[in-house]
């Protein structure tokens, strides 16, 4: 049963879309009435990306979906478009203050405090996580580094010179940055001193071996600090020092349900249940947007209050619905397979690709691994393919590659390619 005070606010952000917004009055021929927007929810039909990016071809630049005057927004961001072609978010200030208010939560729910000093290290190129995330970590009162992508070299003279305390980036970074570590400085990564690692846009944390082999190599506290999306809110998830788990950090901004990835059936949000996320803004001037698919598949672990004072349901990411294919018949996540080959921290760099046909059915299913030097590939391979069967039903072929031979990025770096 949705609250009284959340219904109210769901109802005036309807009111207020189908009023300013011409790309859902045209989506939603049969309006209801204003007495039956809450009940009529539930039958509205999802938004995805695709038609907005439809839409933004459509009517240039912004779409039909822009609500306000071009003079009442404050900033303009665009997607990281990793799978299509990005789509141009635009941010009034009350967006960008409800923005950095939840982004703010998420950080300091994962350790971040006043007295840190931040290094933030993630693309300023348009992205949401560059200067708005970089707001977010002001505002917790921490002093934040603007360090950007790009330029490991100087990342690491930056951070021995002045010591900050916390990094923020994605955890495929860390990798990158040990590499010039070693070659460049002959250092380790725990020479650099930071504690709190602050990291988001990729998977991996979820893998407590990963998270603890990056915690003991770095001497440092691995946090998944920040889950999100440009299109809907920046950040929006955030684990708490117990690391069970996301909180849902935006009840009052965002109206969360899941749905069924094959009927498209509303599941309830209860310990267990998985589905995509579908959201919906509660407060959003600009590009407000109602039922939106956001391809992540999610678990809820759990909706008990917890013991940090969060009240938020927790989750976990299982993996985006176009970061999954069907190998004879079995629904395979590159998330799972990510979660695989992280237990094997001694034997993998945990860099790797998977490569199928382009064209469904899927029988090519391949994945190329990097190979820490000194592991025995002949074991570890035998290994490794049994656990893939046992644990996912799949059978891949594994083709192993030296340390150092994938493409490092430091943004989100793509894991599934369709080859033909
Ligand atoms: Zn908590």
């Amino acid at each position: 049963m949705m609250k009284e005070i959340l219904k109210k606010k769901l109802v005036a952000q309807l009111e207020y879309t189908l009023s300013k917004s011409r790309f859902y009055q045209s989506k939603f021929r049969e309006i209801p009435a204003d007495a039956g927007l809450s009940e009529a929810f539930k039958d509205f039909p999802f938004t995805d990306k695709q038609e907005l990016l439809t839409d933004q071809e459509h009517h240039p630049p912004f779409g039909a979906n822009l609500c306000v005057s071009l003079k009442d927004c404050r900033r303009i961001h665009k997607t990281s478009g990793t799978t299509n072609k990005p789509l141009l978010i635009v941010m009034t200030d009350n967006d960008i203050a409800t923005t950095v208010e939840i982004g703010k939560k998420c950080f300091q729910s994962s350790g971040l405090k006043e007295s840190d000093v931040v290094v933030h290290c993630l693309s300023y190129n348009m992205w949401m996580g560059g200067y708005t995330d970089h707001q977010s970590l002001e505002a917790t009162g921490a002093t934040v580094i603007p360090f950007g992508v790009g330029n490991t070299h100087n990342l690491i003279e930056t951070i021995l010179l002045i010591k900050p305390t916390a990094i923020h980036c994605t955890p495929s970074y860390l990798s990158k940055i040990e590499l010039v570590l070693k070659n460049e400085f002959c250092l380790k990564p725990i020479d650099l001193g930071l504690k709190l690692g602050l990291f988001g846009a990729e998977s991996g944390l979820q893998n407590e071996i990963f998270r603890k082999n990056i915690e003991k190599k770095w001497g440092m506290k691995a946090m998944n600090a920040n889950y999100g999306m440009a299109d809907v809110l920046s950040m929006f998830g955030a684990e708490c020092h117990r690391q069970e788990g996301l909180h849902f950090m935006a009840c009052d901004i965002l109206y969360p349900e899941i749905i069924s990835p094959g009927s498209l059936e509303t599941v309830p949000i209860e310990e267990g249940n998985l589905g995509e996320l579908v959201l919906t803004n509660l407060d959003r001037e600009a590009q407000p947007l109602i039922r939106y698919r956001t391809n992540d598949i999610i678990r809820i672990l759990s909706t008990r209050e917890c013991e940090c004072g969060n009240k938020g349901f927790k989750f976990e990411v299982v993996g985006r619905s176009d970061d999954m294919f069907v190998f004879k018949g079995v629904n395979v996540y590159i998330n799972a397979i990510e979660r695989v080959i992280s237990d094997h921290v001694d034997a993998f760099s945990g860099h790797f690709q998977v490569f199928i046909n382009e064209q469904p059915p899927v029988d090519l299913f391949r994945i190329h691994i990097e190979l820490n030097d000194g592991a025995d590939a002949g074991s570890v391979g035998e290994k490794l393919f049994q656990t893939f069967r046992s644990t996912l039903s799949i059978s891949p072929e594994i083709i192993f590659v030296p340390n150092g031979s994938l493409p490092r990025t430091a943004g989100k770096s793509k894991k599934l390619f369709k080859t033909l």
